[in-house]
């Protein structure tokens, strides 16, 4: 039925860069002759999942978005993927984003944009758009999306779907194409809260293979939705940041957020303000450490080992080769951040940009630390407007940056945070999120409160 569905309108929602119609069906075959013997290996052993571009898949192409790694077919999976396919769940194809999770709008994909299915004319969010679009657009049931910025939680948004960014090191970045290494997470994108947590069940949890995976017991993530469900939240102590709303908020979307607050009221939460001071420079530390790292984490893109080569007339050296390689294979956002990390990390602006970036972070940190003496939860809403219009921002890359005001504090800091759909915005029609945040590890609670939400 996915598959019919993804034929019918993938071609006008665009949220797949490849199907594998095959391999999908081979395996829900599998799966359906476990259940028929009564072996099923847990309750998603069947339910079909979309891969977002960025995470290996043995067989299938993995592409990141980017034409440098047109072709490129991994020899293995990452930890996420073999995960889900031990726990059955047939993998229907690898989904859209911004190259290399660069974006906010699924518009630097190099193989074109992917369309909101609310309005084909706006943006799906991103980077994960394609996810996110897959899930809303009924073309599956779950999707695995990455959180670097807020590429989980704002498409989540944007699309009406829920979007789980896990504590940092609690799912496993092993196969996962680094944007930035000390923020990147994967997570789940569903439909609702319950599939988020029972997802996340199956993904998370120590793997040898990543030196910064957390070695602990997890609770079980589904039982948290479980008791959520019920719907009460007494002696939960809820905190409004001060910095997630105000000038730059769409009136309708700040509309939608305060209802969910007074529900969460209702249900017997207390709700404060809680005010972190420091996150107004959220912004602007993130767009140095994420560039820092990513210009050097994309310097292994060198036309020598993978991916795409352009070998220039007469006798080209090596250098030549990688440069009209990297010129060719690279879109202009990549090369802007390539550009800006390059720069922040050079000698003698080091200690300028990166160096007071990460003491930004730090300060975020204790902000968090601080806000989390006071109270068990964080809200926001999850972005400051719904879904724009394809194009809208594409030119002016501080107001594609700016949508993601609210997100990045949570992997400054690798605090947990869900983005769950609630409700329309008074002007358009279009969907709007509410951002639940909790203190590290305690991933738990967002399913416990996001679930009492529903
Ligand atoms: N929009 C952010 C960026 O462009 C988020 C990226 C992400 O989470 N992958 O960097």
């Amino acid at each position: 039925r996915h598959l019919d569905r993804i034929a019918e309108v993938d071609d006008r929602v665009h949220a797949f860069l490849h199907v594998d119609a095959e391999g999908a069906l081979l395996q829900a075959a599998e799966s359906d002759a476990r259940r028929a013997r009564g072996e099923a290996r847990g309750p998603l052993d069947g339910v079909p999942i979309a891969v977002k571009d960025v995470l290996a898949t043995r067989g299938l192409p993995t592409t990141c978005g980017s034409k440098i790694l047109e072709g490129w077919v991994p020899p293995y999976d990452a930890t996420v993927v073999e995960r889900l396919r031990v726990a059955g769940l047939p993998i229907l194809g690898k989904t859209n984003m911004d190259e290399f999770a660069m974006g906010s709008s699924t518009e630097h994909s190099a193989y074109g944009p992917t369309h909101n299915p609310w309005d084909l004319d706006r943006i799906p969010g991103g980077s994960g758009g394609g996810s996110a679009a897959a899930v809303a657009s009924y073309e599956a049931p779950l999707a695995i999306g990455t959180d670097t910025g807020g590429s989980i939680r704002q498409p989540g948004a944007v699309t009406g779907t829920v979007g789980v960014k896990p504590t940092y090191g609690g799912v496993s970045r092993y196969g996962l194409v680094a944007l930035a290494n000390s923020l990147d997470q994967a997570g789940p994108v569903t439909r609702n809260v319950l599939d988020a947590a029972m997802l996340h069940d199956i993904i998370g949890g120590h793997d040898l293979r990543d030196s910064t995976s957390i070695k602990r017991e997890w609770p079980s993530f589904t039982e948290a939705a479980r008791e959520g469900a019920a719907g009460d939240l007494t002696g939960v102590k809820v905190g409004i940041v001060t910095e997630m709303s105000g000038d730059g908020w769409q009136p309708g979307v700040m509309n939608r957020f305060n209802e969910s607050v007074e529900l969460m009221v209702k249900a017997g939460a207390e709700v404060v303000e809680v005010s972190c001071p420091s996150f107004v420079h959220a912004l602007a530390a993130y767009y140095l450490i994420l560039p820092a790292e990513a210009s050097s984490n994309l310097a292994k893109f060198d036309a020598m080992r993978f991916g795409l080569r352009v070998t220039p007339d007469g006798s080209p050296s090596a250098e030549d080769v990688m440069r009209a390689s990297r010129d060719a294979g690279f879109g202009d956002e990549v090369k802007r951040r390539i550009i800006l990390g390059t720069y922040a990390l050079s000698s003698g602006y080091y200690d300028a940009y990166y160096g007071q970036a990460q003491k930004i972070r730090t300060l975020i940190t204790r902000d968090f630390d601080a806000a989390f003496e006071r109270v068990d939860v964080l809200v926001s809403p999850t972005a400051p407007t719904t879904a724009f219009k394809l194009g809208e921002k594409l030119d002016d890359p501080m107001a594609m940056y700016l949508n993601d005001l609210a997100t990045i504090p949570a992997n400054l800091s690798g605090v947990p945070g869900i983005s769950i759909p609630n409700g329309l915005a008074d002007e358009d029609s279009l969907p709007t999120g509410f951002q639940v945040l909790a203190p590290a590890l305690a991933d738990d609670r967002v399913y416990r409160v996001g679930a009492a939400l529903e």
